[in-house]
């Protein structure tokens, strides 16, 4: 049985090797990207809003500051990598809030929908054998008014797609997928993309044909990876986050002196 989720396919699409001594070999690192850290950080602020607002308190701008703040403190460590020079560590922390607080005010007090659950975990299989199962967290899943439901992705990156990206992007579809097998009765759902940087929301379906589509493509590439021998090097921008610079006949020349810690597994940018 293969069990695969999408951060796991798009690291074997970004690079083959990265993805092997992630996910085959299993080398452990502390290094974490500080997008990838502010990302976590405001996923744990916005989850834990709807959380608190499910409990019937609304969050002020100042309690999401303040748990931000909080986690912040709590989360960073010294293996937090900046790779750019021209933002500040203070600037990131900045942005986090700067989303924060147009988040706060696009959507308090938080109760135009039903939120159902937030980090949802699914497990869900593309073939009826069992054969291929996914897993995958929904940040939020919600219904609203007219009972539609909605899977909701949080996104801290500072670039936005377009809409005929959105249209082909592969994790939430592969998501309403888990949805519809976790609750056949559920008829139509939306795919939202908070793009919390540019105060913008994304919206996109799915129809019959296209889960067809994304079944078959996801089932060759699941096939491609089980039977792969060789995990090339895939050298691109992606490698200035790359944790095994050291392993990589590509880079390592630029890391023979100060190797990177080998402790504990890189958290998941996904979000
Ligand atoms: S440095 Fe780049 S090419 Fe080398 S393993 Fe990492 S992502 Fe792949």
């Amino acid at each position: 049985m293969s069990l695969y989720s999408h951060s796991q396919l798009s690291t074997y699409e970004q690079c083959p090797l990265r993805y092997k001594l992630r996910y085959r070999d299993r080398i452990k690192r502390e290094v974490t990207g500080i997008e990838a850290f502010l990302g976590i950080i405001v996923h744990e602020t916005l989850r834990r809003c709807y959380n608190d607002a499910l409990r019937g308190t609304v969050s002020t701008p100042m309690d999401l500051f303040s748990y931000y703040d909080e986690l912040w403190e709590r989360k960073w460590h010294d293996e937090i990598v900046i790779t750019r020079n021209d933002i500040s560590l203070e600037d990131y922390r900045a942005q986090g809030k700067a989303m924060l607080i147009a988040y706060h005010q696009r959507y308090a007090p938080f109760n135009s929908e039903v939120t159902i659950g937030t980090e949802m975990k699914l497990m869900f299989s593309l073939k009826e054998n069992d054969n291929y199962m996914m897993v995958g967290f929904i940040d939020r899943l919600s219904r609203t008014k007219d009972g539609i439901h909605q899977i909701h992705d949080y996104k801290t990156s500072s670039h936005l797609p377009l809409q005929e990206e959105i249209d082909q992007d592969r994790q939430l579809g592969l998501y309403s997928i888990g949805i519809k097998q976790k609750w056949p009765n559920i008829e139509k759902i939306n795919l939202i993309w908070h793009y919390l940087a540019f105060d913008r929301e994304l919206i996109s379906h799915r129809s019959d044909e296209d889960i067809r589509r994304l079944i078959d493509n996801t089932i060759r590439l699941i096939d491609e990876i089980n039977d792969a021998t060789d995990f090339p090097p895939r050298e691109s921008a992606l490698c200035a986050w790359c944790e095994y610079p050291d392993l990589c006949p590509l880079r390592k020349h630029l890391y023979e002196v100060d190797p990177l810690p080998r402790s504990t597994e890189q958290p998941e940018a996904g979000a």
